[in-house]
């Protein structure tokens, strides 16, 4: 049972209060400011706590998450609340509703008490992008713990929270979950309803969780999951993602994505998954080498798609409709200059500019056309390779969590901690990553399962299955 599943069971038989489990986050977030993990808190929190409390005497409070505290990613709006998706551009700006995810988690009673730091909007792999700060790993705090939804991953790592909502375009939940020793669930594209998310990507933008436990990630996205109206990109699995029955290992089938245990990986997590594998094996399940050569073209075709995408989304900050405006400009044009020049940090003009010139007329058909050709060879390959095997397996990141600055100067670098991610992104793939380090070892190690789309609940049930035999081996 994860702390989540434990929390709610405290909750029921009265062992605890939400008002005392509410004090206790605000105690953490104020005794680890230091980790730079939140942007803002929530003080009527406590007050929510209070009437949660008085409601569960209450015969009909069925509700599934009565009383849990949360922390939701800075890039989702919740009613009233500031959103800033980590920029400058939006300080200030006042959430007119509530993101669908995050309304279905308040329905079932939980309770929101923080908004987590992040890349600005959501670009990067290490929160260093923030214009709020950094965010520290909590192992380590001269390290990065990922990004962009570091701030989540660490509030948990912290036990600000047993759980925080994070987005991955390609790989903001799973890489700093494997930066920080949690799990991190990305699901199918349109599971969860990107209503009230900050649009990144939008072809591959998703709203996921990164909790303690597949358990604990596994009730949070059942919640999360469905058809929305507000986004008619989401779908039905009708299936529930709770009933982790247990998954027959005996007749089980992993692919290993040999392209992702080479030379370029750090060899502490090459052998960290091969020994994971091993574990995998020794319990019986079948075990197969899996090489899939277009995996090499995801991460060039990931940063032509995302910025083109990026340029687009990020038109609508123009000074006029959202928070950030220049003061004393002389006409519109330099309302739209000044108001853009100053709210965005260099990452976001980097990206506008990027994804200007990939879609402007004459490289169009170059760049865009042809890296979305790619993405369909991409897409075709990585779905045969998943209808010979339950699943695909290989380590979430190429490197071990790195030093706050190391790659700042070098945006290149930066980018090629997205090359085991960007993949399942690029292809819609429910994807999660789960914590494999050796007890030896001080840094966590990431490794990642994928499966097919729509295949969340299965992929679920048997990451619940392994975690078992994977906290056995550590
Ligand atoms: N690190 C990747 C990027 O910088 C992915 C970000 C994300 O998933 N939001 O684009």
């Amino acid at each position: 049972m994860g702390p989540l599943l434990q929390q709610i069971a405290a909750l029921k038989s009265g062992e605890v209060t939400s008002h005392e489990l509410v004090e206790q986050c605000f105690e953490v977030i104020e005794a680890k400011s230091d980790y730079n993990a939140i942007i803002s808190t929530r003080p009527q929190a406590l007050e929510e706590a209070r009437l949660s409390d008085s409601s569960r005497s209450a015969p009909k409070t069925t509700r599934r998450l009565e009383g849990v505290p949360f922390i939701v990613k800075d890039n989702l709006l919740t009613t009233g609340d500031e959103m800033t998706s980590g920029s400058n551009m939006l300080r200030g700006f006042v959430s007119p509703y509530t993101a669908t995810a995050v309304q279905r988690l308040l329905d079932e009673g939980a309770i929101l008490v923080a908004k987590s730091n992040m890349d600005s909007f959501g670009f990067g792999s290490s929160t260093e992008n923030s214009d709020f700060g950094p965010t520290k790993n909590p192992i380590d705090p001269s390290l990065v713990p990922g990004g962009s939804s570091g701030g989540s991953a660490a509030a948990v790592a912290l036990d600000m929270t047993t759980f925080a909502i994070g987005t991955d375009t390609a790989g903001s939940i799973r890489q700093p979950a494997a930066f920080t020793g949690t799990v991190g669930y990305k699901p199918t594209y349109g599971l969860v309803s990107r209503y009230g998310m900050t649009s990144m990507a939008s072809s591959t933008d998703t709203v996921g969780v990164i909790a303690r436990s597949t358990a604990d990630a596994a009730l949070v996205m059942d919640i999360m999951a469905g058809k929305d109206v507000n986004d008619s990109t989401t779908i039905d699995l009708n299936e529930e993602l709770t009933s982790l029955k247990g998954a027959d290992l005996s007749t089980a089938k992993v692919g290993v994505i040999t392209d992702w245990l080479t030379e370029g990986v750090d060899p502490a997590i090459v052998e960290t998954v091969e020994s994971a594998v091993e574990a995998l094996k020794s319990q019986g399940v079948e075990i197969v080498e899996v090489s899939v050569p277009e995996l090499k073209y995801a991460l060039s075709v990931y940063y032509i798609i995302m910025p083109a995408e990026v340029s687009s989304n990020l038109s609508r900050y123009d000074g006029v409709r959202y928070r950030h405006t220049a003061q004393s400009s002389s006409d519109l044009d330099s309302l739209y200059l000044k108001s853009r020049t100053e709210g965005f940090n260099e990452e976001a003009k980097r990206r506008i500019i990027l994804g200007t010139h990939v879609l402007s007329s004459g490289y169009y058909d170059a760049y865009y056309k042809k890296a979305q050709q790619v993405r369909t060879l991409l897409i075709n390959a990585m779905d045969k390779a998943l209808s010979d095997v339950d699943f695909l397996l290989g380590p979430t990141t190429p490197t071990l969590p790195f030093k706050i600055g190391e790659k700042t100067a070098d945006p290149m670098q930066m980018y090629l901690s997205d090359i085991m991610t960007a993949p399942s992104s690029l292809c819609g793939l429910p994807t999660i990553c789960l914590p494999i380090a050796g007890s030896d070892q001080k840094l966590p190690v990431g490794m990642q399962l994928l499966a097919g789309r729509r295949q969340d609940s299965q992929l679920l049930n048997f990451a619940n299955t392994i975690e078992v035999v994977l906290e056995k081996n550590k």
